[in-house]
């Protein structure tokens, strides 16, 4: 499969600092987003680490796909949920290290979302509310649930949509890479055709512009460039009031 893609990221319209990061490696065919929390600086440090740890065990396994250790291989898997799910869990321990060698980082954690091409497959992997999504002709679909408690609280049936966005707790995540005991990150398999977009995208886009509006601004014909700038601008048109990263992928070739 060959995929073309482009990113944005930007602090927002309130915010100093940008905590997100994100990564992409065509040749690895992984593409990710991290959601740094945790003040002084150090959720900059948990987004950039989550990024370098996943890109790091991804690059090291390219050339044997069963490989997970030292996080065992799980047989109901593919090679690539398993290669992925691996490299979360080890992104989680080194968050762990480096809270431990740095007294400074404590408290820092980060959301990770990531997007894995390998041969005719995608797969994608998650911990937190930074989201997939997929546009296949003219519908869109979110691929990841977020791990955030107002979602859980609208699965449950306790909250509204509309008010889960207005909620003070939005922000509130229940999986992330806090460098806790270990990660389990949620394993979706999307299944994908020519012509279809990915977004990859922190809150601070998803909690500002709607999904109809990510739907038309992702559509052909702008260009993956075109698109991410202007989801940026329009979260930013939004009151911006977080940092907004998107990464924007096409499936060009089966
Ligand atoms: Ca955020």
């Amino acid at each position: 499969m060959q995929v073309s893609w482009a990113a944005a990221t930007h602090p927002g319209s309130r915010r100093l600092t940008n905590e997100d990061a994100y990564g992409a490696n065509p040749e690895l065919g992984l593409f990710l987003v991290a959601d740094g929390m945790g003040g002084h600086a150090a959720g900059e440090v948990a987004s950039r680490v989550a990024v370098e740890s996943v890109t790091a065990f991804v690059e090291q396994t390219a050339g044997d796909r069963h490989h997970t250790w030292p996080i065992p291989y799980e047989i109901t898997l593919s090679p690539a949920a398993n290669r992925l799910k691996a490299a979360f869990v080890l992104a989680n321990r080194r968050v762990a290290s480096e809270i431990h060698q740095n007294e400074s980082y404590a408290g820092m954690a980060t959301t990770a979302v990531a997007v894995l091409v390998d041969g005719n497959t995608v797969v994608a992997a998650h911990a937190g509310d930074s989201r997939v999504y997929q546009l296949q002709g003219d519908r869109l679909r979110q691929l990841t649930r977020d791990h955030s408690w107002v979602a859980e609280q609208v699965q449950a049936g306790l909250l509204t949509a509309d008010a889960a966005r207005e909620h003070p707790w939005r922000n509130v995540v229940t999986r992330a890479l806090t460098g806790g005991p270990e990660l389990d990150p949620e394993i979706t398999t999307p299944s994908v055709e020519v012509g279809d977009r990915l977004l990859l995208c922190s809150d601070g886009l998803s909690g500002v512009v709607s999904h109809d509006e990510i739907r038309a601004l992702l559509a052909p014909p702008a260009s993956l460039d075109e698109v991410c700038r202007r989801l940026v601008d329009r979260a930013n048109e939004g009151g911006g009031p977080d940092n907004i990263t998107v990464l924007a992928i096409q499936i060009d070739v089966a």
